[in-house]
């Protein structure tokens, strides 16, 4: 199986660095979408990711300071650059005028590249952390009065119109990236430019002299940028790029001379100068790399490149994504008994911020005497109570030949625990346009939960949720084992959001709260919950499922965490 490094970049899916990095490498990496610069440099440091990429110089705003600061303080090696097309829309959930958007967010970068634009607008102007980000906020929040400045990309992944384009002071905008590593070395190529990092001795004419060097031996220089000696005020960092190798001798001559004019001098890095041949040699790298993606499952991250994000759209409800970076709470009861226990529960659920309702209208249940569910009434109720409350529905379907029935009805199809390997099941609901939640079997190793989605993938339905519910194991204190351990395996093997249910990993309410916390910090996508308006009188799974009490608890302690952790 052909294996792609990972590449840590800034921002979300659809940011300008993901467009740099495809133009770098196209599909032969797969890019994780970090907060912050540090992130990325943190990533590529404990080796999550063999490669960063760091935007360092723009043609409007010129040097990007916090890379710079960031090179001096890591360990990690330049080995390559990319210099990409940078062009901003003005993106919002419907086409409106200018005049009615009174907020715009975008990354500070992207706001100055567009402040001729800005200044005519009167508005409030946001900076946050990613370009891609503020595309999904907008998507997320659908206040028609906000906007984003992002990408073309971004406006297509967040289902946004563009209501102003090209808003760049200037057209030709351009930004540098710069390629990091702990561990690669660019091979020698014969274009190539070397970075270096310098402070001066204390005397005059000490830049001077530097410099005289680099004439002296014939070296092109491309760029100078000085930063603060952050610990010795009015001294400087000098950055240097210039043409050449470390490995060429003349380079290495007139670095060795520069040991003399210098009491501190690191070199950053030799690499590639960007090229838009180099581009092209990408190109013929990427076509074939693509016949050695084909022969991976559909379900590996490494074929995709890409996280998937499923969006839920209706008119009279609204917008939500799953997998997009945010933590969705899906909540409900475990069965549909009545309207009254129904719409109770959605309505304490709703107004805790709960955007997907559960509730099983076909119950495959362990004994044939107990409770089946109330079937298509209860499909009904689950359909009044989406109307009523303005929720998405996930109910579960047991039979294929329902599958068309529930669909109906429904936003999310789930295929429960006893039925992963119902494979008749899962080639019918591959063959339907709803997002499918798939549950771990009771005795299902993730190899065989992934083969599952493998079926429904297959048949062209490409919305599935991974979802870890326990397995069984020696252990009885609790229901089943919850394998929190799944989630990485499965965020990192795979494109598919992943979620946890923790009411029946551990059959135990008071377990809920803190195994939902774990599968935060775990980095899951999301958790399914039990919730019933009066769990001692539920006809399945009361003992499993929080009260509302206990769920409006649940979701502050969630909300709180979410905050900590950033
Ligand atoms: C359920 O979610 O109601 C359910 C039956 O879960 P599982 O399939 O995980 O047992
Ligand atoms: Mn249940």
């Amino acid at each position: 199986m052909a294996y792609l490094p990972k590449v840590a970049i800034q921002g979300e899916e659809g940011s300008f660095s993901e467009e740099a990095g495809r133009k770098y490498w196209g599909n032969t990496v797969v890019f994780l979408p970090k907060r912050s610069f540090e992130d990325v440099v943190n990533s590529v440091e404990k080796r999550e990711a063999e490669y960063g990429l760091l935007p360092i110089e723009n043609t409007l705003i010129g040097s990007i300071s916090t890379t710079y600061d960031l090179l001096l303080e890591s360990n990690l090696k330049i080995t390559g650059e990319v210099i990409t097309q940078v062009s901003h829309y003005l993106l919002a959930i419907k086409k409106v005028p200018l005049s009615e958007i009174k907020r715009v967010y975008s990354h500070p970068a992207a706001l100055s590249q567009c402040s001729i634009f800005l200044q005519k607008l009167n508005c409030k102007i946001i900076p946050i952390y990613d370009t891609a980000g503020s595309a999904m906020k907008i998507c997320r929040e659908k206040d028609p009065h906000s906007a984003a400045i992002a990408s073309k990309l971004a406006a297509k992944l967040y289902n946004l119109e563009t209501i102003a384009e090209k808003l760049e002071d200037y057209p030709n905008n351009q930004t540098r990236f710069i390629i990091i590593s702990k561990d690669k070395e660019e091979e020698y190529h014969k274009n190539s430019k070397t970075t270096i990092v310098f402070t001066t001795l204390h005397r005059p004419g000490a830049l001077y002299r530097v410099l005289k060097i680099f004439n002296d031996f014939g070296i092109n220089l491309t760029k100078l940028e000085s930063r603060p000696h952050r610990t010795e005020p009015w001294r400087s960092y000098f950055y240097l790029d210039f043409e050449g190798h470390q490995k060429d001798p003349l380079v290495s001559e007139a670095l060795e001379e520069l040991k003399e004019e210098t009491n501190f001098l690191k070199i950053l890095g030799s690499y590639p100068a960007w090229s838009e041949s180099r581009s092209k040699e990408q190109a013929k790298l990427r076509i074939e790399s693509q016949k050695d993606l084909s022969s991976l499952p559909l379900y590996s991250r490494e074929r995709k490149g890409k996280q998937t994000i499923i969006h839920l759209k209706d008119p009279s409800i609204g917008e939500t994504i799953i997998g997009g970076g945010d933590f969705t709470v899906i909540a409900g009861p475990c069965s549909v008994e009545g309207r009254k226990q129904l719409f109770k529960t959605a309505n304490a659920i709703k107004e805790a911020g709960v955007k997907i309702l559960r509730g099983g209208a076909f119950k495959p249940r362990t004994s044939p005497y107990s409770f089946q569910g109330l079937g298509e009434e209860g499909l009904k109720l689950l359909q009044e109570a989406r109307e009523a409350y303005g929720l998405f529905i996930i109910s579960e379907v047991v039979s294929p030949a329902d599958v068309e029935l529930v669909a109906r009805y429904v936003d999310i199809l789930q295929i429960g625990a006893r039925n992963m390997q119902n494979f008749t099941l899962l080639k019918e609901v591959g063959q339907i346009k709803k997002p499918v939640l798939l549950k771990r079997g009771l005795s299902a190793t993730i190899e065989e939960f992934l083969l599952s989605a493998e079926y429904i993938l297959s048949r062209g339905n490409e919305d599935v949720i991974l979802c870890e519910r326990g397995i069984r194991t020696f252990e009885t204190v609790t229901r089943n084992t919850l394998d929190l351990s799944a989630i990485p395996i499965l965020k990192e093997r795979t494109h598919l959001p992943v979620f946890v249910d923790p009411s029946h990993g551990t059959g135990n309410k008071k377990l809920v709260l803190p195994m939902s916390k774990a599968s935060m910090v775990a980095g899951a996508d999301g958790v399914m919950v039990e919730v019933h308006f009066q769990p001692e009188s539920a006809l399945s799974d009361g003992n499993q499922s929080l009260d509302l009490e206990m769920f409006n608890n649940f979701m502050d302690e969630l909300k709180k965490l979410k905050e900590k952790l950033g």
